[in-house]
């Protein structure tokens, strides 16, 4: 199988490259990104394999067929940048369901941590000897509430973690998990009663901007918020507005609205144009990290592992179990 790598960096060769000599593929690796203006690259191969900041809208899955190109090899778990219904019937589409929950829960925590005690702040000072600890002031966690949104795989290890901190959990999902050892609630009462909230469902029509204004406005004063799952889940205009207004103690974003083309990229020699991004760069209680959530060597060896055993159910007409439908 001849498989075009699109959005390349050096940490994924690390694995994809003796792991796809490993299975007899021919990979190409691009540094291109996967979009409108680089479809045809796919030309003679038998599938693409694209990132989360690469997309596949209907006109280029329309291309990819009459290229007889077979299959798209997601390197996510998120779907979100492919359009699934133009997809059925031309080209299989296949995903990473599961690859580490908890590199995504503990970044999450992490990010928490940092947002409400500092460790940026106080890595930065001690280095130069300033070892006051004025504006370095956090809340505890423990017996604090959480309240995750979504409860698949990654909200369930972030349930685990927050508890393990001894915080209360509520839980939102319009599929509740009776099995969980937590309290569902509507998602309104999670809003006002949680003071760490933290984002784990994927981005559909319905969750788009599911933290806006009027949220936010019922969220509690000096709320932490943490979204480590698709920037648009978050309507970043009415973010900036209730930082403005000091509605939030902390907030961590892995995941940005308009991240494509931006985050993966090195920008720091450029004029950032994005005013929200930069606007929010300004917030001493905001931290924003490039979606690296998944990024652990357990989980960068799983995605391999997975896509590439994608590729080989596809070509041995073996059950597809990861494709996406
Ligand atoms: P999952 O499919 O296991 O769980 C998603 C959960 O969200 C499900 O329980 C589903 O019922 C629930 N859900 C669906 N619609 C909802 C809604 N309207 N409100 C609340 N919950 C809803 O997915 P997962 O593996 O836990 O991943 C969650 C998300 O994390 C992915 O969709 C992806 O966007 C993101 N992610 C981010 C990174 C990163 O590096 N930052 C890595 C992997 C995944």
């Amino acid at each position: 199988m001849k498989i075009a790598f699109f959005s390349t960096k050096p940490y994924d060769k690390i694995w994809f490259e003796p792991m796809g000599k490993e299975y007899g593929f021919d990979i190409h690796f691009f540094e291109a990104p996967f979009q409108r203006e680089t479809v045809t690259l796919a030309r003679g191969f038998d599938a693409v394999c694209i990132f989360v900041n690469d997309y596949a809208d209907a006109g280029m899955i329309e291309q990819l067929y009459e290229m007889q190109v077979k299959a798209i090899l997601l390197r996510s778990a998120g779907f979100n940048h492919v359009d699934i219904q133009a997809a059925e019937g031309k080209v299989c589409v296949l995903r990473v369901p599961s690859y580490s929950p908890e590199a995504v829960a503990e970044f999450a925590m992490g990010m928490i941590l940092t947002v409400n005690r500092y460790t940026h702040k106080a890595y930065n000072r001690t280095r130069d000897f300033n070892m006051s600890l004025n504006g370095l002031m956090g809340v505890d966690l423990y017996q604090k509430t959480a309240g995750i949104i979504g409860t698949g795989k990654i909200g369930q290890a972030m349930i685990r973690i927050c508890k393990g901190f001894g915080m209360h959990v509520l839980a939102y999902d319009p599929y509740p998990n009776r099995s969980l050892d937590v309290e569902y609630v509507p998602l309104e009462q999670l809003m006002a009663s949680a003071d760490l909230i933290s984002l784990h469902c994927p981005l559909t029509a319905e969750t788009k901007h599911i933290v806006n204004r009027s949220t936010i406005a019922h969220m509690k004063q000096g709320v932490y918020l943490v979204n480590t799952s698709r920037g648009a889940l978050i309507d970043t205009d009415a973010l900036i507005d209730g930082l403005v207004a000091g509605k939030f103690g902390g907030v961590g974003l892995d995941v940005y609205e308009e991240e494509e083309g931006i985050f993966y990229e090195d920008k720091s020699g450029e004029i950032m144009r994005d005013e929200n991004l930069a606007r929010l760069m300004t917030f001493p209680n905001v931290l924003i990290t490039s979606h690296m959530g998944f990024f652990t060597k357990e989980a960068m060896q799983a995605i391999a592992k997975v896509t590439l055993d994608n590729a080989y159910a596809l070509e041995n007409g073996l059950p597809l179990v990861n494709s996406v439908k």
